[in-house]
């Protein structure tokens, strides 16, 4: 049985990223990924501008202090400056407004006070000083933005800024979602014996929405071979990815591996090292170049849950064609609570992860961590891990926490 460590390495391996590419507003921008680097023709700042409200001087009249000079030109933003500043000279200048010719530094106005057409100076000033120059911020033809880089509003502001009124995007992942199990009735349905709702379908169309993709829901399958075949084969028609739950232990009536192999995929990892989640399936199907993947998650809600935030989140992430080597994100945080394991799988424990001004805490959520609790699931911002080979982490103990997102 793989670890999650192994596991989660093997499946990055086996994403193949999503390279169709499609133009979007750039209102409409965010959480998309970038197709191509982002250039701009403009220099940033585009002029010497004024970083104060204040006098734009030449430095050289402004070195013995209090010094006069008169007042010849008054500069607000957005306007082009029709003086040259001679010796003995200044403009009143505004932030943000374009530097005068002959100018070379600017005295913040709380360093001066003016009479009328004349201003003291009262601090002396290094040349440059509150002028931001030309380009020295960014040069007009480097990169700005590269391919690959998530959309965030920072870099809808750099777009906007470099004028990109189109974005070029990679088209989103689309995620198809099956649902199997016979006892499964959809919300809204009344539950005859034995019967429960299907919450994974909803759940995991909220967690691959989350995660930047679309979620193809495709409802519930009984556990019938046949049936069980038809969905799996629609949901790989219609998806750049597929993930059922249920149906992958080892019931009577679990036909999901059978059926993938059926359907000529190749089944890459069965089961995992991990609680709750173990039975994971993860399968390929198609040729290198256009293979998709597969994941084959348990039904109990709080393993599909888990299962997602563990594997699925990080191999969507590649999916959209961000850069780098995804990963979930782990963070150190100080038990709240005493945080037990049966020793033999990495352990997942749901709860909230709080970000203090001493660091993280971990509250483990109160309750049964069962996994087919979904009860003490609500409010989940963490999953706090006992690793392989642990039994134990007390209260006040250091744990490692995935960031659930
Ligand atoms: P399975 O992995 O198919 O053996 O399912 C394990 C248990 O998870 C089932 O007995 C159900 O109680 C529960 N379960 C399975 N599928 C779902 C679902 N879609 N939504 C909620 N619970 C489910
Ligand atoms: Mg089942």
């Amino acid at each position: 049985m793989l670890t999650a460590a192994e596991a989660e390495r093997l499946i990055f391996t086996l994403v193949e990223p999503v390279r169709a590419v499609e133009s979007v507003l750039l209102a409409d921008c965010l959480g998309r990924v970038l197709a191509e680097p982002v250039r701009s023709e403009l220099d940033f700042p585009h002029w010497d501008n004024s970083a104060m409200d204040g006098y734009a001087v030449r430095a050289a009249d402004v070195q013995q202090v209090p010094v006069r000079l008169a007042v010849v030109a008054e500069i607000p933003a957005g306007t082009r400056p029709e003086v040259v500043i001679g010796e003995g000279q200044a403009a009143r200048i505004l932030t943000g407004a374009m530097m005068p010719e002959g100018a070379d530094a600017v005295v913040m106005q709380e360093e001066t006070s003016r009479q009328e057409s004349e201003v003291t100076v009262l601090a002396e000033v290094a040349q440059g000083s509150f002028v931001r120059s030309r380009g020295s911020f960014y040069r007009a033809g480097a990169a700005l933005l590269e391919a690959g880089r998530a959309i965030a509003p920072a870099e809808v502001a750099l777009l906007a800024a470099a004028q990109q009124t189109q974005v070029k995007v990679f088209r989103r992942p689309r995620v198809a979602i099956v649902s199997t199990g016979s006892e499964l009735v959809e919300p809204g349905q009344p539950l005859g014996p034995g019967q429960i709702v299907d919450s994974n379908q909803y759940a995991l169309a909220a967690l691959v929405a989350q995660a930047g993709a679309v979620p193809v829901p495709l409802g519930i399958v009984t556990d019938a071979r046949e049936k069980v075949k038809r969905a799996i084969a629609l949901a790989l028609s219609q998806a750049d990815m597929v993930l059922s739950s249920g149906g992958v232990s080892v019931g009577d009536y679990d036909y999901v591996d059978a059926v993938l192999e059926d359907l000529g995929a190749t089944l890459h990892i069965r089961s995992v090292a991990v609680k709750p989640g173990k039975p994971l399936t993860v399968a390929t199907v198609g040729e290198e170049g256009s293979r998709q993947l597969y994941f084959g998650l348990p039904g109990n809600p709080a393993s599909a849950m888990v299962g997602f935030w563990r594997f699925v989140a990080p191999a969507i992430q590649r999916l959209s064609g961000r850069a780098g080597s995804p990963s979930v994100a782990f963070v150190w945080a100080k038990a709240m609570t005493e945080l037990t394991a049966g020793g033999k799988r990495e352990t997942y424990l749901w709860g909230e992860l709080r970000a203090t001004e001493a660091g993280y805490e971990f509250v483990r959520s109160a309750g049964s961590h069962s996994s087919g609790n979904l009860v003490n699931l609500a409010n989940t911002s963490g999953l706090g891990v006992v690793p392989l080979g642990e039994t134990r982490i007390a209260a006040g103990e250091s744990v490692r926490v995935l960031v659930c997102r």
